[in-house]
């Protein structure tokens, strides 16, 4: 085990894997203190932006089995962590829904393809459900009409995230955290002290700390639309504008997302806006007298393998990044695993999803420690 019985952990940046483990340590006993350079709200956090779908099935079309797994397996511990919080946080598992227009059926059928040699290679997946426009209708009635086929991967889910981080926040406050807003840190600035182990979950922050650490920014739409009601987060398959809806409490849909490799946090572009609410609106006209709350860009921070990784970087600190966009979908496995390895020094779970970890010591880049 790397951490101590009883030893104080200090946790840089207090976005989502800094809350969700700061929480869990704190539950073991550890005095927990975290340190994040913006507020409270997370406004510094790619958390605070997310859509937080948890769709491993989806998502696999893009990504690797060991993330897929990593979903799995987290997918059925939200349940199990949403109901250690005092404030509930919204979170279903009706599914994700996938649709198409009928000029993109070709890139539908690809995509279907990738799913289901998902499916081979990641057993005990749900089964993918095809739709005809009937059965298209019964599960999402206000895409009757406009749409005529469509793919269900029962099971998947999403979260409430700006609710999860307020319930995470008034977790920590009550079990006895030390917190400290508009406190940047590096882990150098703690080498000094030996009774502490330092973790660091600053995403994106701690790029001068880990090379290779990259961002991939992202635009998302907030809109209220009290004419849509959808019962579960829906795609749109789009040669050049996929999207997906994500339906939060009160008719708020988050729309998105952008992929684009820079690490420019400025505004959302007009063109991205204008992509992101056309295909909206093919999707449910509704969305036309929608208002928009928020347009929201934030930084995914991702690793050259866009995998996530835990590794030591001295003897008593560690890092946790690259969760990419699948922070919300990974985030219980990658908290279980981090708890295991480093109260426990057990890598067994580790092993069994397929995340990495990276148990030597890196020596220190002393011009980058202290920047
Ligand atoms: C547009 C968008 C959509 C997304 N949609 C989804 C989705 O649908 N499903 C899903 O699973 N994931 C989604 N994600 C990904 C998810 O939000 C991230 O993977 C996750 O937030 C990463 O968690 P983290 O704690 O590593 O980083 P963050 O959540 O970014 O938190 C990092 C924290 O560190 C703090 N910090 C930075 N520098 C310092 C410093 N020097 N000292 C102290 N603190 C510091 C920051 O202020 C911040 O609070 C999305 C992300 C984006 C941008």
């Amino acid at each position: 085990m790397l951490i101590r019985p009883n030893q104080t952990v200090v946790i840089l940046g207090a976005g989502l894997m800094g809350r969700m483990l700061g929480l869990q340590l704190l539950r073991a006993g550890h005095p927990v203190t975290l340190h994040d350079a913006a507020g409270p709200d997370a406004d510094g956090a790619a958390a605070r932006v997310a859509a937080a779908m948890l769709a491993p099935l989806a998502e696999s079309a893009i990504t690797e089995p060991c993330v897929v797994r990593m979903g799995q397996y987290a997918l059925e511990r939200w349940p199990e962590l949403l109901g250690q919080l005092r404030h509930p946080v919204f979170f279903q598992r009706a599914g994700t829904l996938i649709v198409w227009h009928r000029q993109d059926r070709a890139e539908a059928t690809r995509f279907e393809g990738l799913l289901r040699s998902t499916q081979m290679a990641v057993p005990g997946l749900p089964q993918l459900l095809p739709l005809n426009a009937t059965e298209l209708a019964q599960q999402e009635p206000a895409l009757a009409q406009r749409f005529h086929q469509g793919l269900l991967l029962p099971g998947e889910g999403q979260l409430d995230n700006r609710g999860l981080l307020q319930a995470l926040l008034i977790e920590l406050q009550e079990e006895g955290a030390k917190l400290h807003w508009n406190s940047p840190q590096t882990p150098a600035a703690f080498e000094w002290d030996e009774d502490c182990f330092v973790i660091d979950c600053r995403g994106m922050g701690a790029r001068l700390q880990w090379p290779g650490l990259r961002a991939v920014r992202g635009e998302v739409v907030r809109l209220h639309a009290p004419e849509v009601s959808l019962a579960r987060p829906t795609r749109l398959i789009h040669p050049r504008y996929p999207i997906y809806i994500a339906p939060k409490p009160d008719h708020v849909f988050v729309v998105g997302a952008t992929e684009i490799e820079s690490d420019d946090n400025s505004p959302a572009s007009v063109r991205s806006t204008l992509e992101l609410l056309s295909a909206a609106y093919t999707v449910h006209p509704g969305f036309a007298e929608a208002r928009i709350l928020e347009l929201n860009t934030q930084c995914r921070p991702t690793l050259p393998d866009n995998l996530p990784r835990l590794r030591r970087c001295g003897p008593r600190s560690v890092q946790i990044n690259g969760l990419y966009r699948h922070g919300f979908m990974i985030s219980p496995a990658i908290t279980d695993v981090a708890m295991a390895w480093l109260t426990r020094g057990d890598t067994q779970l580790a092993e069994q999803l397929g995340v990495a970890l990276d148990n030597h010591v890196e020596s220190p880049n002393p011009q980058t420690e202290t920047a």
